[in-house]
């Protein structure tokens, strides 16, 4: 047996394993129980007595040198496996991270919020309605008549007579006083649609908040002393109100409000047409023929009602000049408020 040729082969082995399970392979291959080395030991005793010290020895010290070699190289694979696992999951911390978007509220849904939050203040709570509405709730109950100019095809979308895309949110008032006896105080925010053609003041579509307050006693004077209130908390203190009569069908009497004008603080401008005034809402004392068609008797309570048009608001607010941009979606728009 050529233990010095058997040396080398080994050695040449160990040093060409590619990775720790072919060095296994040359381990198994020398020193696992049918390896080579082991073999040798076990034939020793086949040896002449005299011969087998000599040859233990010999192949003995082949063994510890393929071990060391062995062990050795199995450090330097692994010490390899180790910096090639690093490289492979090396984090750079120094890469700037990655920003999720976050999505920013539309203008309209800010002001809907802060005049809600104003009238959640002073004791009212919301109430919603159906879109898809009678023509009962929409006109008949609100004190329009069949006949009335209101409700001509050209402003209103019919799904069939009798129901229509609602183009008021006062179709709540009636379906509130029908469920819930007085006092009342709610505000209604919503979506309506007129059929309009869509330009920079008009749209099929636009969003409406308005309100209902009826309990005994209730006068014009509680009228003006809510809405200035809220004129005031919406525009600023310094923020006047001004109230000019007008017709609805659903109110008597009735009154447009005006506030101070929030570009030039009065002094007359542009945007209030040199009159220093913006009309914001329309107002009334509810419509005894109203409460009486609801089931609530106009000889023991009155109320009043107001609404207003949420898209002109937030353009009055913010200075937009076009009503078509809220619609649009342009992230670059919505972003800036
Ligand atoms: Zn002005």
């Amino acid at each position: 047996m050529d233990l010095e040729r058997i040396r080398m082969e080994a050695e040449t082995e160990i040093q060409n394993a590619s990775d720790i399970q072919v060095l296994e392979e040359t381990r198994i291959k020398y020193l696992g129980k049918k390896g080579i080395i082991t073999s040798a030991l076990k034939s020793i005793g086949e040896l002449p007595k005299e011969e087998r010290p000599a040859a233990g020895v010999k192949i003995n010290a082949v063994k510890v040198v393929i071990e060391e070699s062995l062990n050795h190289r199995l450090k330097e694979l692994e010490e390899k496996e180790l910096e090639e696992r690093l490289k492979k999951e090396y984090i750079d911390i120094t890469v700037p991270g990655r920003k999720p978007e976050l999505g920013h509220l539309h203008p309209l849904t800010i002001v809907r919020e802060e005049i809600t939050e104003i009238f959640l203040g002073l004791g009212f709570s919301i109430a919603e309605g159906p879109e898809i509405e009678y023509d009962y709730y929409n006109f008949e109950a609100l004190n329009i008549p069949r006949d009335h100019p209101a409700r001509d095809i050209q402003d209103t979308f019919y799904i069939n007579d009798n129901i229509v895309l609602r183009t008021h949110t006062s179709p709540v008032q009636v379906r509130t006083m029908e469920r819930q006896k007085p006092p009342i105080r709610v505000i209604v925010p919503g979506r309506v649609y007129r059929s309009d053609n869509i330009d920079a003041t008009h749209s099929p579509v636009f969003h409406q908040i308005e309100g209902l307050v009826v309990d005994r006693n209730v006068t014009m004077g509680d009228l003006k002393g809510v809405l200035s209130l809220f004129a005031k908390q919406l525009f600023g203190e310094d923020t006047k109100t001004k109230f000019r009569p007008h017709y609805f069908p659903f109110t008597e009497p009735s009154a447009e409000m005006d506030v101070t004008c929030m570009a030039c603080k009065g002094r007359g401008c542009r945007v209030c047409g040199g009159t220093g005034w913006i009309e914001i809402l329309g107002s009334g004392m509810v419509h005894p023929k109203v409460l009486s068609m609801s089931g609530i008797d106009p000889q023991e309570y009155s109320g009043f009602a107001f609404g207003m048009g949420l898209d002109r608001i937030a353009m009055l607010k913010y200075g937009i000049d076009d009503l078509r941009l809220f619609f649009e979606n342009d992230i670059r728009f919505i972003r800036q408020f």
